[in-house]
C-alpha cells in the first residue's frame, strides 16, 4: 500500500511538472536560451487552460501549429544580455521559466550610401517617421487565422551578401544594425512569396524603396525591399512561391539586391533562423 502511495505521489508530481520547455530547431528539449534577434519556441502543454505567455513586459500570443500549442518568443535585437523570466499563466496555473539571453556574436560592416539617406532633410525625416508609424500599425495587428501552409521558402535562390544582425556603420557616421538578410539579385530578378498570405503593403518607402509586406497570420509577417517592380497589389492574397515582384535597387542601397526580413509578434528577427525554426516544428 505504502509503495503504491509513493508511486502515485511520484506519478502525480511528474505530471505536475508539466511539459513546459523550450525546444530548439532540432526539436531538442530544455534549451532555455535565447539570443538577441532570434526566435525561440516555447511549447505549452495542452492541459493548461487559456494559456498566456509574457516576456519582457509583453504578452506573446499562444498559437496552434501542426497540433502543437506554442508561443514564438522573438527577442528584440537590442535586448541586453542576461537572465530574464518568461511567465506562463493559465486557469489555475502559473509558472515562471528562466530565460538566458546570450551573445549572438554578430559581425560588423561598413557601408557607403547616398549622404542624403544618412543625413536626412526635414522633409525626409517627416516621411520616414510617417512610414515607420504606418509599418508599426501593420505589425501590431494580429490576424488570428493561419494563412500560410507548410514550410516557408527562400524568396530567391542566390548568394547571401549580408546577414541579419550585422552591426553597420553608414558613411563612417551612422550606427545601425542590419534588420534582414540580403540576397544577391541582379535587376529584375523574380522574387517569390516565402509563404501564402495577404499583401498588406506594396509601396515606395524612403529607406526600403519599393516594399512588399505579407501577413501570414498568427503574428508572422515577411518583407521584401528595394524592389524594382510590383507584381501584386495591397490586399491581394498570394500563394507560396508566387512571383510578387522583380528585384531592384530602390531606397537606401549600395547596389541592386533583395533585402528579406521577418517580423514575429512585432519583433524584427533573423528571417532565416525564424524560418528554420518554424519549418522544424
Ligand atoms: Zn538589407
Amino acid at each position: 500500500m505504502r509503495f503504491i502511495l509513493i508511486f502515485l505521489v511520484l506519478a502525480f508530481s511528474l505530471q505536475a511538472k508539466t511539459e513546459l520547455y523550450f525546444i530548439n530547431k532540432k526539436g531538442e528539449k530544455l534549451k532555455r536560451i535565447g539570443y538577441p534577434g532570434k526566435t525561440t519556441v516555447l511549447k505549452i502543454d495542452k492541459s493548461i487552460k487559456n494559456p498566456k505567455v509574457f516576456f519582457n513586459k509583453k504578452e506573446y500570443p499562444v498559437i496552434k501549429i501542426k497540433n502543437h500549442l506554442l508561443s514564438l518568443i522573438a527577442v528584440n535585437y537590442k535586448t541586453p544580455l542576461g537572465d530574464y523570466k518568461v511567465l506562463i499563466k493559465g486557469d489555475n496555473f502559473k509558472k515562471t521559466l528562466f530565460f538566458r539571453i546570450k551573445d549572438a556574436h554578430y559581425k560588423k560592416e561598413r557601408l557607403k550610401v547616398d549622404p542624403k539617406k544618412v543625413h536626412l532633410s526635414k522633409r525626409d525625416l517627416k516621411r520616414v517617421k510617417k512610414e515607420y508609424l504606418e509599418a508599426m500599425k501593420i505589425y501590431s495587428a494580429f490576424t488570428p487565422k493561419k494563412l500560410w501552409r507548410g514550410d516557408f521558402i527562400s524568396p530567391i535562390k542566390s548568394k547571401i551578401t549580408s546577414s541579419f544582425g550585422n552591426a553597420r556603420i553608414f558613411n563612417s557616421s551612422l550606427k545601425s544594425y542590419h534588420s534582414g538578410t540580403d540576397f544577391r539579385a541582379k535587376m529584375n530578378t523574380k522574387i517569390k512569396a516565402s509563404n501564402s498570405g495577404k499583401v498588406v503593403l506594396a509601396k515606395n518607402r524612403f529607406f526600403a524603396g519599393n516594399s512588399i509586406i505579407i501577413d501570414h497570420g498568427l503574428g508572422i509577417y515577411t518583407c521584401y525591399y528595394h524592389l524594382n517592380r510590383f507584381k501584386v497589389r495591397k490586399n491581394q492574397y498570394v500563394k507560396k512561391g508566387e512571383i510578387i515582384a522583380l528585384s531592384g535597387k530602390s531606397g537606401r542601397v549600395t547596389a541592386p539586391h533583395l533585402h528579406f526580413s521577418i517580423r514575429i509578434n512585432g519583433v524584427q528577427v533573423d528571417p532565416l533562423q525564424a524560418i528554420k525554426t518554424l519549418n522544424s516544428l
